[in-house]
């Protein structure tokens, strides 16, 4: 074929822009376009590439690994040279990959043999060498541009599960540990959520603020990221040593030496069998710990491995078959105003349908006019949006190089979009809210959807969908509305039948008895929860006595402080809420009443005075079930570790809030302990 000006011109487009933004993901780690869209890219350049070999350079970007290390870190060059993967699109593209080395290994396999894989989720930070001598760390680096990567030792030594020296005494004089360093998902948001609440960098992704984190010039700040080291292969090994003949059997020896490799990884025969492991995790993936954007097979056999050689950036014996993309770029189209059941507005953006991670995506969360101004987001920008899991879908960046001239600045409207009612923003809050109350009607509906909700008055078939047809259809405007539905009215709604209203009716009707605490809760009172109703009930015993409790006696209850002290007493002194009280009593709401736990009684409890946090996850109970325990007996319970908690109850899985007990010297009691205790205190049942 021969070459055209015209695509001449596109391949050096291609690869000026490729460089640019690997710039911007490698050096700067700040990408500004998404993975897919530079994925995109590379392969259209591929293809080029393919097609016309002449204008292939040695410094293509599909040539190289990578980019060069920074200048303000010193240099250390790779003894053997940390290359990239090759990568898999699709199902087709994997069985290419095997069709390939069997070509390649022509007559080496016999017959029917199959190829072994070692099979391994592919973390989604970046590639680090770390090298032992003697047993003990002595220099780390990152990958670079594959043959020179930037000197991080300082920092990776404040990594928790990096071994400074290795377990045992059965190591080589000289071992090269390889590995990704990644940020778990919870750590990830909980860095995110800091950097917002403190003006700090926000990471548009796990990926980002492992590398942002990692590459510090100052290595306290590393020290305080949630870093994690899992090691998938080794560098450099002192000749004089026998190392296992297979992948995977080097693993097993990493982790005897004390280093950490993924536990979810697999031996398996045949490449159908990869297909097969791909889809398994693919299932899980959401539910892991860590963000995987694939899975990289590599042949077991090292043998096989050495025969297969490397090309320019990846080796033969590998490949990476990526998951569906979690972001991807799309237009802005608008953004519309979304009311909450306190009346706060939410933007949401309304996106040119786009496909992220195997989903149509045309709405994602803008969360409010703070992070519109922090992401400089214009109607009619191209934006990236991201999906990862069960997650609402976020926009996280604007792609500046793709802002058009006439973009249009996002503004809160002065009304609200769907009473009319004024909007009201509070000095030092970041929501502006509907000042319409029960008059607007998407209050309404969250209102009622909250009143019906599981841990309040839990009215068992009244989803949300039936709440809005409810209200939408003029049946509801106030909670005691819904218990004057008429039969015919309800049949008649969507999807609904004779059956189906008088299972709500009878719902209704049981729903009447109910509790105190699940009353209060059922009110939407702002900032009261499931358990500052609890205690309002436990501490009053009777309605009316809360509802004339002035500041002083409502901050005598655990966990009112003066802000949900204010909220209490507007919302009894409003006399619309009054009557919504009064009608509720009218239809026949009500709960066992009882006198109030005294002062006295309390401190006669075996755990008066003690202070509770509890963390993780319990497996024999759920933590409301817990904490009433811990009431029962006259425990307090806090959400935070603080000098004033006596003790933490840790379940599985406890993160900072154990740690963080750790260093206070504060006792901690696993599950069996924690039940232990209850049981000694004459708790049944646990
Ligand atoms: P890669 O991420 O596709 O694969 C190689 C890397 O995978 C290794 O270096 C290692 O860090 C990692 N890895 C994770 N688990 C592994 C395991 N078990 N065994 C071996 N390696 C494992 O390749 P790359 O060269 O690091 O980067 C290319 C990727 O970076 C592409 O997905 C591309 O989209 C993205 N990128 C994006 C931009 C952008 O602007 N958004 C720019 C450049 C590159």
């Amino acid at each position: 074929m021969t070459i055209t000006a015209e695509i001449t011109k596109r391949i050096y487009t291609l690869r000026e822009q490729l460089n640019n933004y690997s710039h911007q993901y490698y050096v700067l780690d700040d990408p500004s376009i998404p993975d897919a869209e530079y994925d995109r890219l590379y392969r259209e350049l591929e293809g080029f590439e393919k097609d016309y070999p002449e204008v292939m350079t040695a410094d293509s970007p599909t040539q190289k690994v990578g980019a060069a290390p920074l200048a303000s870190f010193t240099q250390i060059t790779h003894e053997v040279p940390m290359l990239s993967l090759d990568n898999a699109m699709n199902e087709s593209e994997l069985i290419d990959f095997e069709r390939k080395v069997k070509d390649r290994l022509k007559g080496d396999l016999k017959g029917t043999e199959q190829l072994e894989y070692a099979c391994e989720p592919k973390l989604d930070g970046l590639a680090v060498s770390i090298l032992y001598e003697d047993g003990q760390l002595v220099q780390a680096a990152t990958r670079g541009d594959g043959s020179t990567g930037e000197n991080i030792t300082l920092n990776v030594r404040t990594i928790k599960n990096v071994p400074l020296s290795l377990r045992g005494t059965d190591f080589p004089k000289r071992l090269e540990v390889r590995g990704e360093i990644y940020i778990p998902k919870a750590g990830f948001e909980k860095l995110n959520q800091t950097a917002r609440e403190n003006d700090g960098k926000v990471f548009a992704n796990p990926r980002n603020a492992a590398a942002g984190s990692l590459r510090q010039l100052d290595s306290r700040i590393t020290a305080k990221r949630p870093l994690e080291l899992c090691a998938y292969s080794i560098g450099v090994v002192s000749e004089e040593f026998d190392l296992p003949k297979k992948h995977e059997a080097i693993l097993q020896r990493l982790k005897h030496w004390g280093l950490k490799i993924n536990s979810d990884m697999a031996v398996v025969q045949g490449i159908q069998a990869c297909v097969d492991y791909f889809a398994e995790l693919g299932g899980k993936r959401d539910g892991l710990d860590y963000d995987i954007d694939g899975i990289v097979f590599k042949i077991n056999d090292l043998k096989i491995q050495q025969k297969l050689g490397f090309v320019a950036r990846a080796p033969r014996w590998a490949i990476a078959a990526k998951f569906p993309a979690q972001e991807e770029m799309t237009l802005l189209e608008g953004v519309d105003f979304q009311v909450g059941r306190t009346g706060a507005l939410t933007p949401v953006a309304r996106l040119k349908a786009v496909h992220v991670a195997g989903v149509i995506v045309s709405n994602a969360t803008l969360h409010n006019m703070d992070e519109i101004a922090r992401l400089g987001v214009k109607v009619g920008d191209t934006v990236v949006i991201r999906r990862a899991g069960d997650v609402i879908p976020q926009v996280v960046s604007v792609v500046m190089d793709r802002r058009p001239i006439d973009t249009v600045a996002i503004e809160m409207p002065l009304n609200c979009p769907v009473c009319d009612s004024k909007v009201e923003k509070i000095a030092g809050e970041a929501v502006a809210r509907c000042s319409g109350g029960l008059y607007c009607a998407a209050q309404r509906k969250e209102a009622i959807k909250h009143f019906a909700s599981r841990k309040a008055l839990d009215v068992d078939g009244l989803g949300d969908k039936l709440v809005e047809l409810l209200v939408d259809a003029g049946l509801i405007d106030s909670f005691d509305d819904l218990f004057h539905l008429q039969l015919e009215d309800v049949a008649k709604l969507e999807r609904m039948a004779e059956k189906s209203a008088q299972n709500l009716l009878t719902s209704l009707e049981s729903a009447k008895a109910t509790t105190l605490g699940r009353f209060l809760y059922a009110l939407g009172i702002r900032e009261v929860g499931v358990t500052t109703a609890q205690n309002l009930a436990d501490h009053f015993g009777f309605l009316q006595r809360i509802q004339q409790a002035d500041e002083a006696t409502l901050l005598a209850v655990p966990d009112v402080g003066e802000i949900v002290a204010k909220h209490l007493l507007s919302f009894f002194a409003e006399p619309h809420n009054q009557s919504i009280i009064e009608q509720l009593l009218k239809v026949g709401l009500s709960w066992p009443e009882s006198e109030p736990v005294s002062a006295e009684e309390i401190a006669g409890l075996p755990l008066a005075g003690k202070v509770y946090v509890i963390t993780g996850s319990l497996s024999e109970m759920g933590r409301d079930d817990a904490k009433n325990h811990l009431q029962t007996l006259g425990g307090k319970v806090t959400g935070s570790v603080s000098a004033k908690t006596s003790c933490l109850v840790a379940g599985e899985k406890a993160g900072s809030k154990l740690t963080k007990a750790q260093g206070l010297g504060i006792e901690i009691l696993d599950e069996a302990e924690f039940i232990e205790l209850l049981r000694h205190h004459g708790v049944e049942g646990v």
